[in-house]
């Protein structure tokens, strides 16, 4: 049927890019539905200095700009819009844009995960500009340097604990006393000469240069109702990342965290001819190039189920042989 499209790709970020240059590639002809916000997590990221092939370091949304106009020299559509609805099967995909249907045999699910954020205004005004959700993007920035951390969680231990190599003090800040995250990752931020812990503590706002960087955050103590201004160069923000799988409740398997399950190391999800990459099914990585790497992988993996399809296969359980 000439209105079943080979694939679509939901989601704008290098996953869905990556997914957009290789089915392209190969022919398949994409419908890229991008996001009405299409870029992702790097679009509010300054200096990616970790990106291979970028030797001087590239800003985080001119390089979705280069993923996605690379994806344009070739024969691929793109929806700027949000998907409102799916109905995926083990017989095909229908993917709903408001009112619009757009059918296909194989979906890429690429639609990220978002990482949470405090909600305050000053975070938002100081994104980039030492506001960062991604230490191991970011920490390389601050040698010698002081930063906070936000946080409880495994995440934050973690966050903290790295930037402490290359930080000379890291201010982990926790709205309570006890945490959530394990024994083993507290005790070794408990070890830390560089990491000192204010807990039962948040933060109010963001302190800054207007138009400049950050310089610290403004405390206040959930007990006493003191307030403190921490100096610091950098601000982390380490409380959880969502993935966007909402679309999917109930339909793809997923784990208690919310994140789609793949099979073993393919991107195959439990429905046949629907396949997911990035970080909507990644919370371990997290990283641009793991993103892209893992949107090439859905690429090939859809390639060849319909490939295996043609062939009379008709299973996806043949193609991941
Ligand atoms: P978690 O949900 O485990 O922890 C989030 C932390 O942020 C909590 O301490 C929470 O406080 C705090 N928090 C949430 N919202 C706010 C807010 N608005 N203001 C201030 N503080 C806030 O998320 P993580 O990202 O740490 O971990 C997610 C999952 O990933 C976990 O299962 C974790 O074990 C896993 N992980 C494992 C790692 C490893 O093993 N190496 C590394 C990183 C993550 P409160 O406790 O008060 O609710």
């Amino acid at each position: 049927m000439s209105d079943v499209r080979e694939v679509i790709i939901i989601g704008g970020g290098p996953a869905g890019y990556t997914a957009a240059l290789y089915t392209a590639r190969a022919n398949m002809k994409p419908l890229v539905i991008e996001g009405f916000q299409w870029g992702g997590q790097l679009m509010i990221t300054s200096d990616v200095e970790n990106y291979p092939g970028y030797p001087d370091g590239i800003m985080g949304p001119e390089m979705m700009q280069e993923f996605r106009r690379q994806a344009e020299r070739f024969d691929v559509d793109f929806i700027t819009e949000d998907v409102t609805r799916v109905e995926l099967s083990d017989d095909g995909q229908a993917i709903y844009v408001g009112d619009d249907v757009y059918k296909a045999h194989t979906v890429i699910i690429a639609t990220g995960a978002t990482a949470r954020q405090l909600g305050l205004e000053s975070e938002v005004e100081l994104q980039g500009r030492g506001v960062s959700y991604c230490a191991v993007c970011d920490a390389a920035f601050f040698r010698d340097k002081n930063v906070i951390v936000v946080g409880g969680g495994d995440s934050a231990m973690e966050e903290a604990t790295f930037l402490t190599k290359f930080a000379s003090k890291v201010s982990l800040v926790h709205r309570r006393d006890e945490f959530r995250a394990s024994q083993i990752m507290i005790d070794r931020a408990r070890n830390d000469d560089k990491l000192e812990f204010v807990l039962d503590s948040v933060v109010t706002e963001v302190l800054g240069t207007e138009g400049g960087t950050v310089t610290g955050a403004r405390i206040e103590n959930v007990k006493t109702g003191e307030t403190t201004d921490i100096p610091a160069d950098g601000f982390f923000v380490a409380i959880c990342h969502d993935p966007t799988t909402a679309l999917f409740t109930d339909v793809l398997d997923m784990d208690e965290d919310g994140y789609i399950i793949t099979r073993g190391k393919s991107t195959e999800t439990n429905i046949k001819g629907v396949f997911a990459a990035g970080d909507v099914q990644d919370h371990v990585y997290r990283q641009a190039v793991t993103a892209a790497a893992s949107g090439c992988m859905a690429a090939l993996d859809a390639e060849r189920y319909l490939a295996a399809i043609e062939h009379g296969a008709g299973a996806a359980d043949e193609v991941a042989a």
